[in-house]
C-alpha cells in the first residue's frame, strides 16, 4: 500500500505541479466571483448592519429557566453589560439570555438577520410584534449560514430576546438591509470552499511528497495541513453538515494538533537541536503545553476556547521568530515557507484582533485566516517540492561522481563491481548473449616518457572518447586502470563484438592526437559461456588482449571457449 503511493520523484514534481495548478485555478475562480461582486461590500453597512454594540446579556438569577415574561420584566434576571464579542458563561449557568436593542433599526426590504455563531441548536429567539407578544423562532441555516427570517408584524421599536445554552458562547447578529442575502451567502461559501479546497489538495500533495521522500519533517508538515483544514473547516461550522457534532472543545484540539504539529515541523526543518541546543527545553515545554491543553480542553467551561486558541497562536509567534532569526543567522529554511507562514499567522491575527473588538469585526476579519491559509500551504508546498527536487540533484552529482572516472568521464571499476556485475549476472539469467571488450592502448609508457604526463593524460581522455563514440548506447564502457578500459556489449556474440572492436581500432589507428599524432589500442574479445563465472570470462577477454599484444599490436583478437584463435 505504502509502497503503491511512494512514486518516483520525477513523477512527483509533475503531480504535483498539476495539482498546484488545478487548485490554484479553483481558488482563482472562486476568488474572482467574490472579488467581481466586491468583496468589501460584504462588509459595507450598506448590506450588514452590524447588531453586535445593540447586544445586553444577562443570567437569570434565581430561575434558570424563567419564562420569557418574567425576562423581559426583568424580576429574575441580573444584567451585564457586554460589549466584548466573546461571551462567557460562568460553570453553574446552564442558560444565558440576549437583549437585542432594536430601537427602530430597520432593514429596507428582506428582514433577515444573519447570525455568526456555529452552535444555533441551542439558540431560540423571542422576536416582539406589533400585537404586543412575541413570536418564537429558531435559526434556519442557509448552506452554512444560520439566519433568521423576522416575521412582518415585528415590533422594532421592542427588543429581541434571544436565549441560548453555555455550548453556543460567540455571537455576531447582523442585520441583512437588503436581499441579497442569498447571493452574498453563496459568494462566501464559494470562497470558503475555495480556500477549503485548496489546502485539501495541498495535504494530499504534501502526504505524497512525505511518501516519496520519507522524511518525517514533510510528514509534520502535512499534519500540519491537515489539521489547519480541520480547524478551519469546524471554525467555518461546516462539520454540521457532515460530522452532525458540535462542541467548542474540538476546537482546542484542532488548534492544539495545528500547533504542536507546526513546532515539531519547525523543530524538524531548522534541526533546533543541533542548531539551538538552548531552545531544546523550550520546545519539549511547548509540546507539554500543547498536549496538555487537550486536557484543559475537557475540564474548562467552553468559554475560554477561544483564549486557549489564542495562547497556541502565541506559541506559533515564538516558532515563526525563531524560524526568522534562524533563517538570517543560518541560511536555513525556505523563503517561500516564511513569506508563507507570516502570511498565515497574519490571517489569524487580523481574526484575533477582530474577535476581541480591538478590529472592526466583519466578514472580512473572519475570513482572513482562509486566504492565508491557503496561500501559506500552497507556498510551501511549492518550497518542498523545489527543496526536494535541489537535494535529488546534489545527491544525483555525488551518486555520478562516485562512479565516474575523473580523468576520462566514463565509468570508473568501482561502477563496474557495484552495478555491471550485476546487469551480467541479470543477463545471464536471461540466458541472453553478452561479450566483453578488453583494450590497452599499445606503448603507452613512450607517450608518457617522450611527451609527458600531461600529454599522457590527454590522450587517454581522448582515446576514452572515441572508444564511447564507437559503442552502442546499452554498451558499458569503465576505465579498468591505467591506459585499459573494459567494455560490456550486451545482446552481442563474438561476431558483432568483432566488427565494434574493429571500428573502435580503426577510428584510434585513423585519429590525429594532439602532440602524439598517432596511437593504437590492441583489444581483446571473448563472448560469456552460459556456465562460466565472471572471472573465467575475464580471463579469456585477457587472454585475447594479450595474445593481439603479441601479434603485434594494433590488433583484435578473440578469445572463443576453451581455445584462443587468432583473428585478423
Ligand atoms: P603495451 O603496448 O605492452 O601495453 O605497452 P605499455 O607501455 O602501454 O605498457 P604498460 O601497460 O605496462 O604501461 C602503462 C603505462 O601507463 C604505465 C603508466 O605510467 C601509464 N599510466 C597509467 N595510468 C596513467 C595515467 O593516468 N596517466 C598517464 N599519463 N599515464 C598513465
Ligand atoms: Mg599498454
Ligand atoms: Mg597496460
Amino acid at each position: 500500500m505504502l509502497k503503491n503511493i511512494s512514486i518516483k520523484l520525477k513523477e512527483v514534481n509533475f503531480v504535483a505541479l498539476t495539482g498546484i495548478i488545478i487548485i490554484s485555478i479553483i481558488l482563482l475562480t472562486n476568488f474572482v466571483k467574490v472579488l467581481k461582486y466586491s468583496y468589501f461590500e460584504l462588509i459595507d453597512d450598506d448590506k450588514y448592519m452590524n447588531l453586535s454594540n445593540n447586544v445586553e446579556y444577562f443570567i437569570p438569577k434565581d430561575n434558570q429557566y424563567a419564562e420569557i415574561n418574567q425576562v423581559a420584566d426583568n424580576s429574575y434576571i441580573k444584567f451585564e453589560k457586554n460589549n466584548s464579542k466573546n461571551i462567557y458563561f460562568p460553570e453553574d449557568v446552564q442558560k444565558v439570555w440576549l437583549k437585542l436593542r432594536l430601537q427602530g433599526i430597520q432593514a429596507s426590504t428582506d428582514n433577515i438577520m444573519y447570525i455568526d455563531c456555529e452552535f444555533i441548536e441551542n439558540i431560540q429567539f423571542y422576536i416582539p410584534t406589533t400585537d404586543g407578544k412575541y413570536v418564537t423562532e429558531k435559526p434556519n441555516e442557509y448552506f452554512i449560514f444560520p439566519y433568521i427570517n423576522l416575521p412582518e408584524n415585528i415590533d422594532f421599536n421592542r427588543d429581541i430576546y434571544i436565549n441560548s445554552t453555555w455550548d453556543s458562547n460567540v455571537f455576531n447578529l447582523l442585520l441583512a438591509k437588503d436581499s441579497n442575502f442569498y447571493i452574498i451567502q453563496n459568494l462566501l461559501a464559494c470562497f470558503y470552499i475555495g480556500n477549503l479546497g485548496v489546502l485539501l489538495g495541498m495535504l494530499i500533495m504534501n502526504m505524497i511528497l512525505f511518501f516519496s521522500s520519507k522524511d518525517k519533517k514533510y510528514l509534520f508538515h502535512s499534519l500540519f495541513t491537515g489539521s489547519l483544514l480541520s480547524l478551519l473547516y469546524c471554525l467555518s461550522g461546516m462539520q454540521k453538515l457532515i460530522l452532525g457534532f458540535n462542541s467548542n472543545n474540538r476546537l482546542i484540539a484542532l488548534g492544539a494538533m495545528a500547533a504542536s504539529t507546526w513546532v515539531l515541523f519547525i523543530y524538524s526543518y531548522l534541526d533546533i537541536k543541533k542548531h539551538m541546543p538552548i531552545l531544546n527545553n523550550f520546545f519539549k515545554l511547548s509540546i507539554l503545553f500543547l498536549v496538555l491543553s487537550l486536557y484543559i480542553s475537557k475540564i474548562i467551561p467552553d468559554g475560554f476556547t477561544y483564549d486557549i486558541l489564542y495562547l497556541q497562536m502565541i506559541l506559533v509567534g515564538l516558532y515563526i521568530l525563531i524560524s526568522i532569526y534562524s533563517y538570517f543567522k543560518f541560511g536555513m529554511g525556505s523563503i517561500y515557507y516564511l513569506v508563507g507562514i507570516f502570511i498565515l499567522f497574519t490571517g489569524f491575527i487580523i481574526y484575533i484582533l477582530g474577535s476581541y473588538g480591538l478590529l472592526e469585526w466583519n466578514i472580512f476579519a473572519f475570513s482572513t485566516c482562509y486566504p492565508a491559509a491557503s496561500i501559506e500551504t500552497l507556498l510551501f508546498t511549492i518550497g518542498i517540492i523545489k527543496q526536494i527536487k535541489h537535494e535529488k540533484e546534489v545527491n544525483t552529482k555525488l551518486q555520478l561522481e562516485v562512479i565516474t572516472d575523473k580523468l576520462t568521464n566514463i565509468y570508473n571499476r568501482r561502477y563496474f563491481e557495484e552495478t555491471v556485475v550485476n546487469k551480467i549476472l541479470q543477463l545471464e539469467k536471461e540466458k541472453s548473449l553478452v561479450s566483453m571488450l578488453v583494450l590497452d592502448i599499445d606503448h603507452f609508457k613512450k607517450v608518457n616518457d617522450t611527451y609527458g604526463h600531461s600529454t599522457g593524460d590527454l590522450v587517454l581522455s581522448e582515446t576514452a572518447m572515441i572508444i564511447k563514440q564507437c559503442l552502442r548506447k546499452e554498451d558499458i564502457l569503465v576505465r579498468w586502470g591505467g591506459e585499459e578500459f573494459v567494455a560490456v556489449l550486451p545482446f552481442t556474440d563474438s561476431k558483432e563484438s568483432t566488427i565494434i572492436a574493429e571500428t573502435i581500432r580503426l577510428s584510434i589507428e585513423n585519429h590525429k592526437f594532439k602532440f602524439v599524432n598517432k596511437i593504437t589500442v590492441s583489444i581483446g574479445i571473448a563472448e560469456k559461456d552460459v556456465v562460466e563465472d565472471f572471472h573465467s570470462w575475464f580471463r579469456r577477454a585477457d587472454n585475447a588482449l594479450y595474445n593481439a599484444k603479441e601479434n603485434g599490436r594494433n590488433t583484435v583478437c578473440i578469445c572463443y571457449t576453451n581455445e584462443i584463435r587468432n583473428n585478423s
